[in-house]
């Protein structure tokens, strides 16, 4: 753990006195939130609204909201854009040795580490297929050209000769 990150919490005064909450609102940055096609800047930094309760046998339950930008590689013409997101969070962190516990939601001396909870629900959220809009023409396949910017000089689309043979067959 980090200690000088604001994404490594000091939650001595929650454990001290169980069933109390407290409420963090910070910027940070976080590295590394990325799948196949969709990433996470560092800029602008994430924004975060969580509140802090301490529950039964000195676990903390974090709940809130963690906001920021997406940068999305469009799957049909691969043009970057940047979209808001925001996702909720509810995770329970727990003392070492308590049990049941998820890896890294950990209470470790006094502190924990929001990381985890970040990857897991930001980098779960993200769009399996974005796409920079929903009309989007993709690119040409023979040119490559974006098609958003205008048409290219290809022929239209030949027909394919084992369809006509197919539909001949049909008797259609
Ligand atoms: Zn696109
Ligand atoms: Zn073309």
């Amino acid at each position: 753990m980090d200690p000088g990150s604001a994404l490594t919490v000091n939650v001595h005064e929650l454990l001290e006195h169980p069933g109390s909450r407290k409420h963090f609102s910070f910027d940070a940055p976080v590295e590394g939130l990325s799948n196949e096609l969709v990433r996470v800047p560092t800029d602008p930094p994430l924004h975060f609204e969580l509140m802090l309760e301490a529950i039964d046998e000195g676990g903390i339950l974090v709940r809130g909201s963690i906001s920021g930008e997406y940068v999305v590689s469009c799957r049909r013409c691969l043009d970057e854009v940047r979209r808001p997101f925001r996702v909720e969070v509810a995770e329970v962190y727990r003392q070492p040795g308590s049990g049941v516990w998820e890896e890294g939601f950990v209470v470790d001396q006094e502190r924990l580490d929001l990381r985890p909870a970040v990857r897991d629900n930001v980098v779960l959220d993200m769009p399996l297929y974005p796409v920079c809009r929903d009309d989007c023409a993709g690119l040409c396949s023979r040119c490559g050209t974006n098609l958003n910017r205008g048409d290219c000089a290809c022929p239209a689309e030949a027909p394919d000769e084992r369809w006509s043979e197919l539909k001949g067959l049909l008797g259609q």
